[in-house]
């Protein structure tokens, strides 16, 4: 395995957060130091996440309550994202009927959309997770499709691991409307190249010039691959050994926690 990735050619650095900084409500080995390397080196770097039913606000408190310390721009959700992408194909001011937590529909409003609820008045459609979605809403947005909007969806995660088990994800909700619908969205989160390209497009970097370093192989490796970046996989997370070496192609790095990564390189 080879620990030593070239850092001096790494401009910029794409973190997955769940598994790689921390696992439940547990800051993971090396976490903080890490974090306060790059921020000493002033390596530019970015948290990537697809939940896009949290602010980075509050994702930055949860992420001090485990000591490590970064400002909300520091934070980038599958929600930013996919505003971001809205923004591109059709700029603010416009109707938009979301499924989605407050992380999306914060983000949407404060770049000046405007939430509607009613598929008539809508004219995009943007989904997420939502986690208290009625069957009137999910009929509004069915509707809205069906009528002609375009539909955007942050992340295709059919899953997030609730205490008791695997409960359903923006994936799920996917899954319905399509069926309800018979079309399909555009989905912007990992792995797709969207939410890269935009946090690329945010730190300033090419991506033959950032890596991304995750623990999930068919989101934060597959997505990095495909958007051209070079890719450290971190067995703290949900990927064994093995399966990362298993995967083709394979991570550029498979690294068993960031303290390895840390006492590796040439910083
Ligand atoms: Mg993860």
């Amino acid at each position: 395995m080879n620990l030593r990735p070239p850092f001096d050619a790494i401009r910029g650095w794409l973190i997955d957060m769940d598994g790689v900084l921390y696992r439940g409500h547990s800051p993971l080995p090396a976490a903080t130091s890490f974090i306060q390397t790059l921020q000493r080196r002033q390596r530019p770097f970015l948290f990537l996440t697809n939940n896009a039913t949290k602010t980075p606000q509050q994702i930055c408190q949860r992420l001090a309550d485990m000591d490590i310390h970064v400002p909300a721009s520091a934070i980038f959700t599958s929600a930013l994202a996919t505003t971001a992408a809205l923004q591109q194909q059709a700029p603010p001011p416009r109707r938009v009927l979301i499924i989605g937590g407050d992380g999306l529909r914060s983000a949407l409003q404060e770049t000046g959309y405007q939430i509607v609820h009613n598929a008539e008045q809508a004219q995009w459609v943007i989904t997420g997770l939502d986690q208290h979605v009625s069957y009137e809403q999910l009929g509004e947005a069915t509707l809205a499709i069906r009528g002609g909007c375009p539909w955007l969806a942050t992340n295709p995660d059919r899953t997030w691991p609730g205490e008791r088990g695997d409960l359903p994800g923006a994936g799920a909700l996917i899954a319905l409307l399509e069926a309800a619908s018979d079309r399909h969205p555009t989905i912007i989160g990992k792995p797709e190249p969207g939410i890269f390209r935009q946090a690329l497009d945010l730190l300033g970097v090419a991506a033959a010039e950032a890596v991304m370093v995750g623990d999930r192989l068919s989101t934060d490796i597959r997505g990095g691959q495909r958007a051209g970046l070079r890719t450290i996989c971190t067995l703290t997370g949900v990927t064994t050994s093995a399966q990362a070496q298993a995967f083709s192609p394979p991570p550029d790095w498979i690294i068993p926690d960031l303290r390895a990564l840390l006492e590796s390189a040439a910083w």
